[in-house]
């Protein structure tokens, strides 16, 4: 019996391959879905750190096109009928991005190569049995071995493996996902300038709002207006600090 595992290189299933290693199961093939532009860069340099550390070559499955390509495809039938393909929705079907750009060309690869007789691994936590249990010829040793997302996240960080863009958020997925939360575009404008500058380029092409509740402008003058109270907040805190310590003699007066 052969093993296969699926990458995407976020704690979970880098917690699996490593499990794996540790365990001496097999580790015949590793296949990694590339979202190429719609992936943060760091994505590259990771996939290689992983790769070195197993030493199993990770299999790249990439969509004939990129983001930006399929972006400024226009979307001639249907009810929504537009110069641009744009953002995938928030609401309404599902995206795009993983329809076209990962699940499809998985679904070629796996009819292209042939793969009976193989296990298919899957990073899936304590918890999420029901999700595996959708895959009929799915395993994961992290549900076997009763192993939990933070434990998964411990295993990643004790063998220096856990993705860095996880010191940014707390889960891992296209840069220009209209579905993140809140505190992750924060973290983005905040922390990865040059993808804010795309995402607002690619928003003057896209008809609708790139989430349900802001466009990237609403979103910054909301992130400008908190970070200004948090100023006002910490300095207030760092006077009140002084003045107490001041009063009560245990520094000197400037
Ligand atoms: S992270 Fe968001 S944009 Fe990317 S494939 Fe998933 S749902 Fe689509």
């Amino acid at each position: 019996m052969k093993h296969l595992y699926n990458c995407s290189l976020g704690k979970d299933s880098v917690a699996e391959l490593i499990l794996a290693k540790k365990q001496n199961v097999p580790i015949d093939r590793i296949v990694f879905a590339d979202l190429q532009d719609a992936d943060f860069p760091q994505m590259k340099e990771h996939l290689f750190k992983v790769q070195d550390y197993i030493g199993t070559e990770i299999e790249v499955i990439k969509a004939p096109f990129t983001f930006n390509e399929k972006f400024f495809q226009p979307v001639t039938k249907g009810n929504y009928v537009r110069p641009y393909r744009g953002f995938p929705p928030t609401v309404g079907c599902s995206c795009w991005v993983k329809r076209d750009m990962k699940i499809t060309p998985i679904e070629r690869w796996t009819k292209q190569n042939d793969l009976s007789g193989y296990v298919r691994h899957f990073g899936f936590a304590k918890g999420e049995e029901e999700r595996l249990a959708r895959l009929p010829d799915g395993v994961s040793l992290l549900i076997e071995n009763g192993i939990t997302e933070n434990q998964a996240r411990e295993i990643c960080e004790d063998a220096g493996l856990l993705n860095p863009l996880y010191r940014y958020f707390d889960r891992l997925g296209c840069w220009l996902c209209p579905k993140q939360s809140l505190k992750s575009w924060r973290s983005l404008w905040l922390n990865f300038s040059d993808l804010w500058q795309k995402l607002k380029y690619y928003e003057r092409f896209c008809i609708w709002k790139l989430t349900p509740r802001y466009t990237t402008n609403e979103m910054e003058e909301r992130f400008i207006r908190e970070a200004e109270v948090w100023q006002k907040t910490e300095k207030e805190k760092q006077d009140k600090d002084f003045a107490t310590t001041y009063v009560y003699g245990k520094t000197d007066a400037p």
